[in-house]
């Protein structure tokens, strides 16, 4: 990937521009022109360096203090509440920015780890405005400024994406940059030190989030609180993880009653419903039980509208063949649509109940748009984010499909995770972005 500095000509261009203007005496100019008025916001003069971003959407801000090498150990860093004090986030009355170190003792801290052969990352999420992240991107120099000897990276996830922690995209973007370098991390010796660490206290409000502590358990590095590291305080035990975790699911066999076949074993024509969320292998059970046994696959992400559907199915069951309905087939009414197809041809129908939760379908959905491993996601495109709106539609509207409907069965389909183990790794990461 190129990441290209920033050239510095063209800021010693602008820094030459205004030294011009501030030299110029004020009373003969009497209009400044906007442009002029602006290059007056100097640019702090120091080590540090914005880089390109990371990612399709260049969400992931990249910037470097000085030349920081690669090494195998990495002292990775939270950065509000954690390097420096959260409160500063705002700009004072001047209009610059303001920041303070979260104790006096850390920039020693860091100057000894770098010193030690450490790594020196920091790993920040910006969910801010663009306004206050012109000015937050101004912030970081100074801290540059204030660690003069010690090299660092910073990386800022600035969108709800494969990037933002809990998600690992920075640590992916890391690990890929020092593969570069021919370096390869070792985690047993790496460690997180962040502030959102769920917390708990038996007086007063716990942390504000727990999204530092799951970042490092996603990644599978040590983690510390800033008390812990910077105070040598003793581990905080009493802390919660809210949030989905796939892999406390129960172990539940696929598809229940398991006393009759998925498919008959004396077959007729008929027609099967799917039912479920969004996200729960509607397609790829298909694709696994349905399509080798020549059922016909009428789906409506991809005929738009349900009643091409209808259409299809009524087509298909005039050429004799059998179909699978691979929508989400919410209610009732929905599926009546398709009954009144099957019982106008006198074919049978069957459900297929996708039991999965809200919760499990919405994260199935963050693990395909964001979270394949890498080594997935560069053979296979990762899919479009589906909206929320999706999800709470299917629960609101949502009834279990009975017999009475017109069903001669009602399967249950539970999920069961199927892929590599290395996908099952990603896959069991806490996805959850700000609590969704
Ligand atoms: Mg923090």
């Amino acid at each position: 990937m190129d990441s290209k500095l920033d050239t510095p000509q063209i800021h010693s261009k602008k820094r030459k521009l205004s030294e011009q203007d501030e030299a110029a005496p004020e009373p003969k100019v009497p209009k400044v022109h906007p442009f002029f008025t602006k290059s007056q916001e100097k640019k702090p003069e120091g080590p540090f360096q914005w880089l390109k971003p990371f990612g399709p959407a260049g969400s992931c801000l990249h910037g470097v203090n000085l030349q920081p090498k690669a090494t195998t150990k990495v002292a990775a860093l939270d950065l509000d509440g954690t390097v420096i004090k959260s409160e500063f986030n705002s700009k004072s009355s001047n209009g610059k920015p303001t920041w303070e170190w979260w104790r006096s003792s850390v920039p020693a801290k860091l100057k000894e780890l770098h010193q030690s052969g450490y790594s020196l990352v920091l790993i920040s999420n910006q969910g801010i405005k663009p306004a206050a992240l012109k000015t937050w991107k101004e912030k970081i120099p100074l801290i540059g400024q204030a660690l003069k000897d010690v090299p660092f990276h910073i990386f800022a996830a600035i969108a709800k994406d494969q990037y933002r922690k809990p998600m690992p995209g920075m640590w992916s973007e890391l690990e890929r940059l020092f593969e570069e370098d021919g370096v390869k991390i070792d985690k047993s010796t790496s460690f997180f030190v962040g502030d959102a660490a769920g917390r708990q206290y038996t007086k007063g409000k716990g942390d504000f989030s727990s999204t530092d502590r799951k970042w490092a358990q996603n990644i599978g590095i040590t983690f510390y609180t800033p008390e812990e590291y910077f105070l040598k305080l003793p581990p905080h035990q009493n802390f919660i993880l809210p949030g989905f975790r796939a892999s406390t699911l129960p172990q539940l066999p696929r598809v229940t009653p398991t006393s009759s076949p998925i498919i008959p074993t004396r077959r007729n024509q008929e027609v099967i419903l799917f039912i479920g969320y969004p996200c729960l292998g509607k397609s790829s059970f298909f694709r696994r039980h349905f399509e080798p046994a020549g059922y016909t696959h009428i789906n409506q992400d991809i005929l738009k509208t349900r009643d091409k559907c209808v259409k299809a199915l009524q087509e298909a069951l005039k050429a004799g063949q059998s179909c699978v309905i691979d929508n989400t087939n919410r209610n009732a009414s929905t599926r009546k649509a398709y009954l009144d197809v099957c019982a106008a041809n006198k074919i049978t129908a069957r459900a297929f109940n996708f039991t999965g939760s809200i919760e499990l379908g919405w994260h199935n959905n963050l693990y395909r748009a964001f979270n394949l491993p890498p080594s997935v996601a560069t053979k296979q495109a990762a899919r479009d984010l589906l909206p929320y709106a999706a999800f709470t539609g299917f629960r609101d509207n949502y009834e279990e499909p009975e017999l009475s409907e017109g069903f001669t069965e009602v399967k249950n389909v539970n999920w069961v995770f199927e892929g590599t183990e290395e996908e099952k790794r990603y896959w069991s990461m806490w996805l959850q972005i700000d609590g969704k």
